[in-house]
């Protein structure tokens, strides 16, 4: 059974770094994925990470395809960023008054983004997320507010549901202290299902707000749009006076410079980005429509505001970040991953492993099934103990994959040949155990 390999060989240090975390932090982490009940044993406490490899506690090598949720484009410590940093670190960390950075990172997004005429930089895309949602409220004087199952827009208590019964039946928490009050105007659609949608806004027709989605849904494992998707919601949100919200904390500087709406020519009226922005900095943003985003303070009566916001840190890694994003930079991507994706895919099929790895760009899902993921009822019937024999076999052999099942792969620009070729070598070895187990 796979359960038997859970934890793989000992790790003495991060082992016992885990059991003290466990006396001070909550669980022994700061976010709880971390923490590897997904996958069971403990989890590796890393001490260093220098492109796509990262090393633990117990100095231990391995190839990274967390890559801290997918913040880190140009891999760990990439010498650019970290001298920004630095320099900006030397002229003070934080101000709390207005500086010229925060200008030119904006019109360095807006260049990018051109949906975008006005935005507001936060710390985090939990509160882009929160704030777009905001924002569409205070500008069509309307409550409802339309997600998909399965998907993630951070912690914000309104984001944080259940699909129920039935599409547009009464939503649920999906976590205590999260009072029934602040999801009754949350209602969960299916993903890649547009006929959802517009039950949704013929049951509600004058009610909703915006439509907030996940452009390429990256948080139930990768489930790409399928074509027509993204259009649809963008004809229904118009039709019904309603806004149309791309998160695109993850594909923002990550599927295209312009994140899925280039890709796919879609054109949301607010876009929330996190992640990449900042590339490991603490950092989100939110923009959009000159209209809408005039409705935030100073400018309109929607409140919003950070102590941290614009973090001069934050700004400088934005700013070499943006600098990296040369054309030849997509095309390596593309193909590095594509080479990952097709490698996964024999080593699967030769060990006679039911597999899929859907991808866009250099973002991976992969799931232990034999048909394709359209939504989040087909990742769920995905096989999550094949996941974690997987996950355990391959970080015993120098890869470290996201540690819970429904998660996405990235790749930076520093997963290289090497690094590919050792993935899909450790990967054969992975599905025969898989196949065993
Ligand atoms: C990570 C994520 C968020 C939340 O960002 P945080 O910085 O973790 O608060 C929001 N939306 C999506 C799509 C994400 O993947």
């Amino acid at each position: 059974m796979s359960s038997d390999r859970a934890g793989g060989p000992p790790a003495p240090r991060s082992e016992g770094l885990f059991e003290r975390a466990q006396r001070s932090l909550v669980g022994g982490v700061d976010s709880p994925v971390r923490a590897f009940r997904s996958v069971g044993g403990a989890p590796r406490f890393l001490v260093r990470g220098k492109g796509a490899y990262i090393w633990d506690a117990d100095r231990r090598k391995y190839v990274d395809y967390c890559m801290s949720w997918g913040a880190l484009l140009f891999g760990h410590a990439d010498p650019a960023i970290v001298r920004a940093v630095r320099d900006a670190a030397g002229r003070g960390t934080s101000f709390g008054a207005a500086t010229e950075a925060e200008v030119r990172l904006a019109e360095e997004v807006k260049k990018r983004f051109r949906s975008i005429d006005l935005l507001r930089f936060v710390s985090s895309g939990t509160e882009a997320t929160m704030s777009a949602v905001r924002v569409a409220r205070g500008f069509t004087g309307r409550d409802k507010i339309v997600v998909f199952g399965g998907a993630y827009h951070g912690h914000a208590d309104a984001l944080l549901v259940k699909a129920g019964s039935g599409v547009a039946a009464a939503e649920l928490s999906a976590s205590a202290g999260v009072p029934q009050s602040a999801v009754r105007d949350t209602l969960v659609a299916e993903y890649n299902d547009v006929d959802s949608v517009e039950d949704i806004f013929r049951t509600h027709p004058n009610e909703i707000a915006a439509v907030l989605v996940e452009p390429v849904a990256a948080n139930m494992g990768l489930v790409p749009p399928e074509r027509g998707f993204l259009s649809d919601l963008r004809r229904i949100t118009r039709d019904f006076d309603s806004l149309l919200v791309f998160d695109e904390v993850v594909t923002g500087f990550r599927v295209a410079p312009g994140g899925a709406q280039e890709k796919y020519g879609v054109t949301p009226d607010l876009t929330c980005l996190g992640k990449i922005l900042g590339h490991g900095l603490p950092v989100g943003a939110y923009g959009g429509r000159r209209e809408i985003m005039e409705r935030v303070a100073p400018l309109g009566p929607v409140y919003q505001a950070g102590t941290l916001s614009g973090n001069p840190l934050a700004m400088a890694a934005g700013l070499a970040t943006m600098r990296g994003l040369r054309p030849d930079l997509f095309r390596r991507l593309e193909e590095g991953s594509a080479r990952v994706a097709a490698g996964l895919r024999d080593a699967a099929s030769e060990a006679a492993v039911d597999f899929q790895v859907p991808r866009v760009g250099s973002m991976l899902g992969l799931f232990f099934r034999p048909d394709p993921v359209r939504n989040f009822g087909d990742a769920r019937a995905s096989d999550v103990r094949d996941y974690r024999t997987f996950f355990w076999s391959l970080l015993t052999r120098g890869v470290y994959l996201p540690p819970a099942p429904f998660e996405t792969l990235f790749l930076s620009s520093t997963h290289e040949g090497n690094e590919i070729e050792r993935t899909i070598e450790a990967a054969s070895a992975a599905f025969a155990e898989v196949r065993n187990s």
